[in-house]
């Protein structure tokens, strides 16, 4: 048996009429850069995360760099992160001429641990003023001063939103804004409330093997702010309110019209998959559940988990990975190396032993074949090879 760690084709099958009509559409209206399929989609996602707003762009890494620029993160400040991301969330802040600053994460969730972040917050506050003003978002022309906290950028790792309350009472506590890295959460719930809708701002990702994948590169940001909004709507058209004139300088961060049509399309079905991959997730726990050398995901008592990704924990990754390949079955790592030990962030001066937690689970961590297609017959042959790889 062959099992590929995620299938685009199988779902391409299942809407293909719909995309190919989508996408004549486009070419018929010439609708490329931005225009109406864009703005439907925006609608509609809008309404599907709970928020006033939405606002396409290029991609992810882009929703992040926006939505820091559009809260007035630039040289000198200060952003917190987890250490246990895709880099794109630290290379947002970086691009911003601002300085990624990590806090640790919670055992079980692996997501931004509430107690880690107030310590680590407690001992910022005895120097200096961190609490400036209640603005939950300051204009992008506020310049700031060096080394200051701005931020905090909550991911939502694998589809598990972050313990959101707690964050959000130190962010309002110490005068931060929340941006929430929603990359891996179109639909999970934090209490109810769907991820994007919480912060200051939300920021997805739609490259295509996310839950809601278009056919190339896009994201977006959400907002309930119309005023933060109508700033990246400005900003990513060259700062253009009016075709030719310039307000301020922007930058081209359209989303392209053909990945509006295919999310268009894509959209409705979303709510479906991510039930689909609910699905898939308690069947691996009900082939899984016993054995003690595997540790599963767990869900937070207030979280709708969406997996994005299902990751598990062995002890002897390594060999583990090696005997699943050997079976057909094909698994990923999220992610092997930590940001702070990456060469990329060398100059950060960290070293190995700074966020143990977030160091020890990327030791143990792989990550299972995971799609709303996957097959009943399929997650019980992935759960024999995995029974028989670890260690007794
Ligand atoms: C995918 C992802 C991004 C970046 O999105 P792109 O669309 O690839 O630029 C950022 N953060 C997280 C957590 C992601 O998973």
């Amino acid at each position: 048996m062959h099992i590929p760690f995620l299938d685009l084709k199988a779902q391409y099958q299942s809407i293909k009429e719909e995309i190919q009509s989508a996408l004549a559409e486009v070419i018929a209206q010439t609708a490329f850069a931005g225009g109406p399929f864009v703005a439907r989609f925006e609608q509609a996602f809008a309404e599907f995360c709970g928020c006033r707003e939405a606002v396409g762009v290029g991609s992810g890494t882009e929703a992040l760099w926006m939505a820091l620029l559009a809260l007035g993160v630039g040289p000198g400040d200060e952003v917190i992160t987890v250490p246990n991301t895709f880099i794109a969330t630290a290379e947002a802040v970086s691009f911003c001429g601002a300085k990624p600053v990590f806090v640790d994460i919670d055992e079980r969730t692996y997501n931004l641990d509430p107690n880690k972040l107030e310590d680590f917050l407690k001992k910022q506050d005895k120097g200096t003023k961190v609490k400036e003003t209640g603005e939950s978002w300051r204009p992008v022309s506020r310049s700031s001063g060096a080394g200051r906290l701005k931020a905090i950028v909550p991911v939502h790792l694998y589809g598990q939103p972050a313990d959101m309350d707690p964050i959000l009472e130190l962010a309002e506590k110490y005068g931060l804004a929340v941006i929430e890295d929603a990359c891996q959460a179109h639909g999970a719930e934090y209490k109810g409330r769907r991820a994007g809708s919480m912060g200051a701002a939300g920021c997805f990702s739609f490259y295509p093997g996310k839950n809601l994948g278009a056919y190339g590169e896009a994201g977006a940001v959400t907002s309930n702010n119309p005023e933060l909004a109508g700033w990246i709507r400005t900003f990513r058209d060259h700062g253009q309110p009016k075709r030719y004139y310039h307000d301020r300088v922007g930058w081209n961060g359209r989303m392209d019209g053909f990945q509006g049509a295919v999310l268009g399309v894509k959209l409705p079905h979303l709510e479906g998959w991510n039930n689909q991959r609910r699905e898939k997730a308690d069947l691996y726990r009900r082939y899984l559940g016993e054995m003690e050398e595997i540790l599963l995901p767990a869900e937070a008592e207030y979280a709708r988990h969406i997996y994005h990704i299902y990751p598990i924990r062995v002890k002897n990754r390594d060999e583990v990975i090696q005997a699943l390949t050997e079976k057909g079955v094909n698994c990923g790592i999220h992610y092997p190396l930590p940001i702070h030990l990456q060469k990329a962030y060398a100059f950060l001066g960290h070293k190995a032993g700074d966020f143990p937690t977030a160091e020890t689970v990327a030791s143990e961590l792989i990550s299972l074949p995971m799609y709303p297609e996957l097959t009943e017959e399929q997650i019980v042959y992935v759960a024999e090879c995995l029974k028989e790889a670890v260690v007794p």
